[in-house]
């Protein structure tokens, strides 16, 4: 457990009261004995495919897998080209790298975080197959501007929708979009299970039948092998726990929202000392998987110093993330180079991630904002 007075994420407090229903769950497969594709597995597919909206969901190991096998279902591969946004967990850029296309990076938006999309027009060429926006911090990128670009160069819409579970935005919600999407369950997520997890979610039935081969060593029915697959399965006892959890999901976010509406409140007076929020362009149905602010070139103090700062008064805080993908060691090859992306670039040397998870008290936001305070000065 962690005894900060305000830890950058607490899961007890969720945990706490499903216990003894979670223990019930886990032990209901120990007792089944389907510990791999078993029966809870089937049923958190159907119950959070339609918690999306959606028509199919298929249980992966990570929301990495769910990217690279839901790309791959799509025939996306070598010598193809998938759009995404620099500004980005590097997760997205390597769910593409292991299809074998390339990942095609482009610059954000200076006020939402979220994928340019003048940038991603900018960067279709005749090999570009499709176009994968990041609902980055919980908010959606806007669906009508990406579905009008997509429809008009023929583009497949994949999202990536790892930080946004049950987030809408003008009438849709995550997952829903485009032609399939990438959820990740990892423990801190929105919906987190007792480890790793993952899930493809679609509304085409072949796309579903596809990923439910690859993520099975490729084989539809046993030992008969269609695909070029791999090992990617959700655990049956994730799914049994997520399942626990997932009626609670609306609430949890609800309770984001609601303290991102305070942090909001209590920190406009701080608008004029170069410290404000990333923007919400989609009020209520931004889901605030993080809660990020940005401290500008007028702000008398400096991030580093900042953040620890607030650790030594037991705030712990973020930075999601402090290098842009297009700078990272590992993917020099991609070829880009310092300055390609101006906003992401800027944006990484600007953001902080404050202490955001349902269970956030109010005085902790208050003590959060109290010390900010006397810190700036
Ligand atoms: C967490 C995350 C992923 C990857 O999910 P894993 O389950 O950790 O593989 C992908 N994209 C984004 C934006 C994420 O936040």
């Amino acid at each position: 457990m962690n005894s900060a007075p305000v830890p950058f994420v607490d899961l007890t407090w969720q945990h706490q009261p499903l216990e003894d229903e979670i223990k019930e769950a886990i032990a209901k497969v120990i007792a089944g004995g389907d510990f791999v594709l078993g029966k809870a597995l089937k049923d958190f597919e159907n119950a959070f495919a339609k918690a999306c909206g959606v028509d199919h969901g298929v249980g992966v190991a990570n929301g990495t897998s769910a990217i690279a096998l839901g790309l791959q279902a799509y025939g996306i591969g070598y010598g193809d080209e998938v759009i995404v946004p620099d500004n980005t967990f590097i997760a997205t850029v390597i769910g593409v790298l292991q299809t074998g296309a390339r990942p095609i990076l482009v610059d954000c938006d200076q006020a939402t975080a979220l994928i340019d999309l003048k940038a991603a027009e900018k960067a279709i060429t005749s090999k570009t197959k499709a176009i994968l926006p990041v609902h980055l911090y919980g908010q959606m990128v806007s669906p009508s501007a990406l579905l009008h670009l997509a429809r008009t160069y023929n583009l497949l819409v994949f999202e990536d929708a790892a930080q946004a579970h049950l987030a809408n935005r003008e009438g849709y919600r995550a997952g829903s979009m485009g032609g399939a999407a990438a959820f990740s369950f990892y423990p801190s997520k929105n919906l987190g299970a007792f480890g790793n997890g993952g899930m493809l979610v679609t509304g085409e039935e072949a796309i579903a039948q596809r990923v439910s081969a690859l993520r099975n060593y490729g084989a539809p029915s046993k030992y008969f092998h269609t695909e070029l697959g791999t090992n990617s399965r959700l655990d049956t006892i994730q799914a049994a726990i997520l399942e626990v959890k997932l009626p609670h999901l609306e609430s949890w976010n609800q309770q984001r929202y609601q303290i991102a509406q305070y942090y909001d409140y209590l920190l406009a007076p701080f608008a004029d000392k170069g410290i404000y929020p990333i923007t919400n362009e989609s009020g209520s149905g931004h889901v605030y998987h993080l809660y990020v602010i940005r401290l500008d070139r007028s702000c008398p103090i400096d991030r580093q110093q900042l953040q620890s700062e607030l650790n030594n008064s037991g705030i712990q805080t973020g930075i999601h993330y402090p290098i842009p993908c297009h700078l990272q060691p590992a993917y020099n090859f991609l070829g880009y180079e310092k300055g390609d992306f101006p906003q992401a670039e800027k944006l990484c040397q600007e953001i902080l991630s404050l202490p955001m998870y349902p269970g956030l008290k109010e005085e902790q936001v208050n003590f959060v904002i109290d010390h900010l305070s006397r810190i700036i000065g």
